[in-house]
């Protein structure tokens, strides 16, 4: 049975082979688009890529004149942050206040086409009930890589209050020795996190440490990432200073988060390592663009103007060495969550060819995430994580932002949102 494009989709029953046909196809491999093909999905999995025609048996789905992508990837998330222009409006927002942002946010993220997020920062212990939540049913959202606090040292990026107020529940948890960091990672593993968050500088949007400063020692990322790797979990770091990033580097760390100090030998460095970066040129621009609008502290707007140079220079530096890019949007501060493909506008206006900029949020973010066995091309054996698009993107990747382009996203093989949901 054809349904027109257009029309709501039906999929197949359980066991039931359900065939996207007609579509224009970019698998997230890097090779040119297919026209005309065909993706079969059945109980969540992707069976087929091909141009079989479809079987009596199966039901199809009409993609005629539509791009077929996999569902796309946020590598950088706070799924607690809402039009939050500062980290001490994070945590001057209460844990309950913050879980129900962080349901409202899942489903806008979900809308845009991603199917997956690492949310890397919560409070509380929000992100891992979010994930739990999800996965469960209970609310609508992508599948998310949880994080628990960011863990950072006294007077670095969690320092969000006057140093006479204190909380351990807010977006940041503080410790200051290396046995201090085993103990907080594993604290952290038992709450069930799958990643662990550090900050290794200082920041713009925090009122005391600048994003020059280096705030953890070589030492103390280091026995996080023995401790959470013994585990069976990843770690990013949050690295804006040159030694930050060495320093991560030389620990092994899974991403780099921002990276906007990165020097010729650290970015030689980096290509030959397993580590990821994730730009975040979205907090860039957002406050480049929104600065005087938003009327946003003066530390941030005079520290991103410094910033900014450095910034798309070590990213284009480490983009040459070969240094593997994840789009990752840091959302929910100034562009509000939904607007996560801006992040992959701005990886191509600063330098990544519009393909680049699309693996960037498909198969690199899944890599980033450890989950490229299962998410991130549109391959045999992989999750049926699908979005169908009204439009190309290659030609305009801006207009995946456009939320009425939306038609279809597809999360584990079954309609989770867009106009022929
Ligand atoms: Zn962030």
């Amino acid at each position: 049975m054809d349904r027109e494009a257009g029309e709501k989709v039906v999929f197949g029953e359980p066991g039931q082979i359900t065939a996207l046909i007609n579509a224009r196809l970019i698998d997230g491999r890097g090779g040119e688009p297919v026209e005309g093909a065909v993706v079969r999905i059945r109980d969540g999995d992707i069976v087929g890529v091909g141009r079989e025609p479809v079987q009596a048996s199966e039901v199809s789905v009409d993609c005629n004149g539509m791009t077929l992508l996999p569902g796309l990837i946020d590598a950088h998330a706070h799924l607690i942050y809402t039009d939050f222009r500062s980290l001490d409006a994070v945590d001057r927002c209460s844990i309950e206040t913050s879980s129900i942002n962080a349901v409202n946010n899942a489903r806008k993220v979900l809308d845009a086409g991603y199917t997956t997020i690492r949310d890397v920062g919560t409070v509380g212990n929000v992100a891992v009930a979010m994930r739990d939540a999800v996965a469960d049913g209970k609310v609508a959202g992508p599948r998310i890589i949880a994080s628990g606090q960011i863990i950072f040292p006294t007077g670095g990026l969690g320092e969000t209050l006057p140093p006479h107020w204190t909380s351990d529940h807010g977006l940041g948890r503080r410790v200051d020795s290396p046995d201090a960091m085993r103990a907080e990672v594993r604290r952290q593993i038992r709450h069930g996190v799958d990643n662990i968050k550090l900050a290794a500088s200082g920041v713009e949007v925090g009122p005391y440490a600048w994003t020059w400063m280096t705030t953890f020692s070589e030492e103390e990322i280091a026995v996080a990432v023995e401790e959470a790797h013994r585990w069976g979990r990843t770690v990013a770091v949050h690295a804006q200073s040159y030694d930050s990033v060495r320093f991560s580097l030389n620990a092994g760390v899974d991403t780099i988060e921002h990276g906007t100090r990165i020097d010729a030998e650290t970015a030689k460095a980096f290509a030959q390592s397993d580590t990821v970066l994730v730009p975040t040129l979205s907090t860039l621009f957002s406050v480049i663009e929104l600065g005087s609008k938003l009327n946003l502290m003066p530390k941030q707007r005079e520290e991103m103007k410094v910033n900014e140079p450095l910034w798309i220079e070590s990213m284009l530096r480490c983009r040459d060495e070969g240094v593997p890019i994840a789009s990752g949007a840091d959302l929910g501060n100034r562009y509000p969550h939904g607007a996560n493909a801006r992040e992959i506008e701005l990886l191509s206006r600063v330098g990544l060819s519009p393909m680049e900029a699309l693996l960037a949020a498909t198969a690199v973010a899944a890599k980033a995430l450890k989950l490229d066995h299962e998410v991130g091309t549109i391959e045999e054996g992989k999750r049926a994580d699908l979005l169908l698009f009204n439009g190309d993107p290659l030609t305009d990747i801006a207009s995946l932002q456009d939320a009425a382009r939306i038609a279809l996203v597809v999360k584990a093989g079954l309609p989770a949102a867009g106009f022929r949901a």
